[in-house]
């Protein structure tokens, strides 16, 4: 654990926490360096929500995994160590291991996210304003609207043509690629703009990418050019049919989402910590796939690592955890372990225990007022645990039972899982929620538990690599733990 008393002439006054380099065993060093290189691997080259699923399925089909509906479809019948996956969308999936108890017993999950705060094209995203192109976009979850101006930029998603033809865009990561970026005002003219807020300084519909300023040259054949207003414009959707074949009403069946280009990076002199692109929530939905990769062939509970979308933005939707997605997969797994039985699928959720695996906020010196500091978890003090979210008076929190929060404290004890308790901030200043509640609604246990970070939604978010790896060993010391 990673908080300890501290005496002062004989009376207990506070717990303080304590990184966690000198606790790690034998060897355990070498492998957090081994798996925060990984992690920077997959968070520099992951930078969507389907991205990060298809990277989780590879690693899933690689080691065997096999679908869930197909193997209901063919009438197959699990059994214990059997591992399946069920993705959704292209963009939720969940990996599951299968048992020796039945799953009317319940079973031991691990819940993250993998959206994360962007900006997306708005559906008619193209226009030219003076010689600039420009992307129109609406900002996807809470961000800092100032961050996002005079960073390099780049462009992924997917344009789906009319006849269903799917094109993948990623552009701004790889060396000859070039990159974009939204503008800002030079400070030789911000004499008005000094009175404005950071929150006011950049409005949304500021937040217009700069995609192209040359104009389309205006040969004596070329009657379309002659002909054209807007000729950067048109020259930049000559370029688009060239490279994508895609013409500007394709836009519309489109998602695009414009993110920081460039990789994750160690960051520090002593290379403690790691900048990063997405870490909300990328840094724990790796960390419960690989987790559930990595653990036991045969466990006593079924083990499930769910990586969900549209968290920052609620969880709505078909891909969101507001939908029924664990319901129907778990649905499905009954079936391909026996048969379904819709009382026990209510047992099994009901009797589930789950990490909500997210990330938390660290305590920031330079932002003391506000902290919580005896409440706020510190760079490298270990995995976070937030017994409830929430804001103002606990309201939309999801508030775990102090009975299960003994369970996952004995766990982390004793499987030498450095953590430490949490708070978003202080209280009356903001708040914040998970997926959480929408779990613990179905009447099992469930408590937010992931890594801290600076920065937290900024484009480039800070986290503690000691963090980053106890995100891994706890949650897999909670999957392959008995209730
Ligand atoms: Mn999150
Ligand atoms: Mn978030």
């Amino acid at each position: 654990m990673a908080v300890k008393k501290v005496k002062s002439g004989g009376t207990e006054l506070f717990w303080r926490r304590e990184q966690g380099w000198d606790k790690l065993a034998r060897g355990e060093e070498k492998k957090l360096e081994r798996y925060c290189a990984e992690y920077i691997g997959f968070l520099s080259s992951a930078k969507t929500e389907r991205l990060v699923h298809d990277h989780l399925l590879e690693l899933a089909l690689k080691a065997g995994f096999r679908d869930l509906v197909q193997v209901n479809a063919e009438g197959v019948k699990l059994k214990p160590g059997d591992q399946v996956y069920r993705s959704y969308g292209g963009k939720t999936i969940m990996l599951m291991r299968v048992g020796k108890k039945p799953l009317s017993e319940g079973l031991n999950l691990v819940g993250a996210h993998s959206d994360c705060p962007r900006l997306d094209a708005k559906p008619n995203p193209l226009y030219q304003d003076d010689d600039l192109l420009l992307l129109d976009t609406h900002y996807y979850g809470g961000i800092r609207k100032y961050q996002w101006v005079t960073i390099p930029l780049a462009i992924y998603g997917v344009i789906i043509k009319k006849n269903g033809e799917k094109v993948q865009v990623a552009i701004g990561d790889q060396p000859q690629d070039p990159v974009f970026v939204i503008t800002d005002l030079l400070p030789h003219l911000e004499m008005e703009g000094e009175k404005k807020t950071l929150a006011s300084g950049i409005p949304g519909e500021a937040l217009n990418v700069l995609l192209g300023s040359r104009a389309a040259e205006d040969k004596e054949d070329d009657k379309e050019a002659k002909e054209a207003k807007d000729k950067v414009k048109l020259r930049v959707l000559r370029l688009l049919q060239e490279r994508y074949g895609i013409e500007e009403e394709d836009l519309f069946s489109s998602e695009l989402e414009i993110v920081p280009a460039g990789p994750a990076r160690e960051l520090g002199l002593d290379r403690s910590m790691i900048l990063g692109y997405g870490h909300d929530d990328r840094v724990c939905a790796y960390a419960g796939a690989r987790a559930l990769l990595d653990s036991e062939a045969v466990p006593q509970r079924s083990q499930v690592a769910l990586v969900c979308d549209k968290e920052e933005i609620g969880s709505y939707g078909a891909t969101g955890m507001d939908s029924s997605f664990l319901e129907n997969t778990v649905a499905e797994l009954f079936e391909a372990c026996g048969a379904y039985c819709g009382l026990n699928l209510r047992r099994a959720l009901e009797r589930s225990k789950m990490l909500s695996a997210d990330v938390a906020s660290l305590h920031d010196p330079g932002f003391p007022s506000v902290s919580s500091p005896n409440n706020m978890s510190r760079i490298n003090c270990g995995l976070a645990l937030t017994k409830y979210t929430g804001s103002r008076g606990k309201s939309g929190a999801s508030d775990a039972s102090a009975e299960f929060v003994a369970q996952v404290r004995k766990i982390f004890n004793d499987k030498q899982v450095h953590w430490q308790s949490c708070e978003l901030g202080k209280v009356d200043v903001g708040g914040g929620g998970t997926i959480a509640h929408l779990m613990a609604r179905h009447g099992m246990d469930v408590i937010d538990c992931g890594v801290g970070l600076l920065s937290m939604h900024a484009p480039w978010e800070v986290a503690g690599k000691l963090d980053t790896y106890m995100a891994y060993k706890g949650y897999k010391a909670f999957l392959e733990s008995d209730f």
